[in-house]
């Protein structure tokens, strides 16, 4: 007996041995997961692993074969739980979050006016915008979102909070016609716009982008100066789009041609522009925004809260439109849970259509992945797991009872039976971000206190409308 085992721990020393000689270093081996890759034959695998070194994913394959070839700094089991590319936000403002709640339940023209704008001028800073930025991304870590698309002010402050979180971010600063609190005029913001362009070129995480707010907010000199310096760039140009039928008829009234015909004679349609809302598009327009390869970000529980309205998204996928997915800021939905974002636009386009075999599960997934990243135009870094891909990778607990049972139609299950919550860890850029849910670079606890005092002040304020 004694020979015995002596005999096989020699044996076991040199497979070990051989093995380790022969075995790649990496840094992180996810194992024995349900993987699902949204790569473009939408391939799954059971009892799989993901191996990651430098950012990448190196190989995707069985877990047996995995652990004879790769040895890793750090391994994940991952049995029981789904491996997927992160969500994909393509429309929000994260320093919003700080707003979360201060005002609901308006239409959109006097949410904006008379709460918002007000709000805006007296509270935004940015001290406060980093801080309302980390708020929102520690949510949208703990929701499973990898990558949000911003447009607000003092947007370094948010690159900032997104470099030193480990969150992937476009970061675009707001554009508008009137004084924002960092700019006296829209000169000021496309300097700082430029400025923050040439600070973040080449990182691996933050890209900076344009924004202008929308065409009823902004003049044609101001949305064709934003745009011509996003093309000078080749970075995201961003423009909240036909989102009211207010906004139609102003457009209408003013120029006599709807808001996307109005952005087509001003030239500034194309392939990296990210229109959000686009709600009220008519054939035409949606023929424009095809033939221009322009992207929409689809946020259809905002839309819902401000009744702007329906966005015709079946009809725009049906025509090859880019469609991905977004929440809109805190302040007007009031979350930044994908989840519910994939769950409303199912939901919303079956009802509407009246027709339930509209915008199917997997439609929806891509929308919230690959698709979003085409619309952002990161296809080929983000949005998929693909060997030579960034691996911007969240790993979801499968063994919950709203979840159970599985069948072989995984979409089912995240679209209609997953909440943000199942979400256990996040790795971005191969960096573990998140783990067993607890978000690992910045304090939590600290950031909701800080928060709880702004909103504190604010609700003190009595200049302002209540
Ligand atoms: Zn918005």
């Amino acid at each position: 007996m004694f020979i015995a085992t002596f005999m096989l721990s020699i044996f076991a020393g040199c497979v070990s041995k051989n093995k380790s000689n022969n075995m790649v270093s990496v840094d992180i081996i996810i194992e024995h997961a349900r993987v699902l890759t949204m790569d473009p034959s939408h391939s799954e695998f059971k009892n799989a692993s993901v191996v990651i070194k430098q950012g990448r994913i190196v190989e995707i394959g069985p877990s047996d074969s995995i652990a004879l070839k790769y040895i890793a700094s750090r391994t994940i089991d991952a049995t029981d739980k789904l491996v997927m590319p992160g969500l994909i936000n393509t429309h929000t403002h994260v320093p919003m979050n700080l707003f979360r709640g201060y005002s609901d339940d308006k239409p959109l023209h006097e949410w904006l006016y008379k709460y918002m704008f007000p709000l805006e001028a007296k509270y935004v800073n940015a001290q406060d915008v980093k801080l309302g930025a980390q708020l929102a991304i520690i949510e949208m870590l703990k929701g499973g979102t990898t990558i949000f698309n911003d447009m607000y002010y003092y947007e370094g402050e948010v690159a900032q909070a997104a470099k030193e979180i480990g969150m992937r971010a476009i970061v675009c600063e707001g554009l508008i016609s009137f004084p924002v609190p960092n700019a006296k005029d829209y000169k000021e913001g496309l300097a700082y716009s430029e400025k923050l362009i040439n600070k973040w070129k080449g990182d691996s995480i933050i890209t900076v982008g344009v924004s202008v707010h929308s065409p009823y907010t902004c003049s044609s000199e101001l949305i064709k100066e934003a745009w011509a310096l996003a093309h000078k760039y080749n970075v995201p140009f961003n423009i909240h789009l036909a989102e009211t039928k207010w906004e139609v008829d102003s457009i209408e009234k003013t120029f006599k041609c709807t808001p996307v015909e109005y952005l087509n004679k001003l030239g500034v349609l194309s392939s990296n522009v990210i229109a959000a809302h686009c709600v009220h598009l008519t054939k035409e327009d949606i023929a424009i925004m095809h033939e221009k390869n322009a992207g929409v970000a689809h946020n259809p529980e905002c839309n819902m809260k401000i009744c702007s309205g329906v966005a015709p998204i079946p009809e725009m996928l049906k025509q090859g439109v880019k469609v991905g997915l977004g929440t809109d800021g805190a302040a007007s939905n009031n979350n930044l849970d994908m989840f519910q974002a994939m769950y409303t636009a199912a939901l919303l386009q079956k009802l509407t259509t009246n027709d339930p075999t509209v915008m199917n599960a997997q439609e929806v997934v891509d929308m919230a992945t690959i698709n979003g990243a085409k619309v952002l135009g990161m296809d080929k870094l983000i949005g998929s797991l693909e060997k030579g891909k960034s691996a911007d990778i969240i790993i979801i607990d499968l063994k919950r009872p709203e979840i159970y049972p599985i069948y072989n139609n995984i979409y089912s299950s995240i679209v209609y039976s997953m909440n943000s919550s199942a979400v256990n860890t996040v790795i971005i850029n191969g960096k573990i971000v998140m783990d067993n849910r607890k978000v690992l670079n910045i304090d939590e606890d600290k950031v909701l206190e800080k928060v709880q005092l702004v909103a504190d002040s604010i609700a003190k304020d009595k200049s302002l409308s209540k």
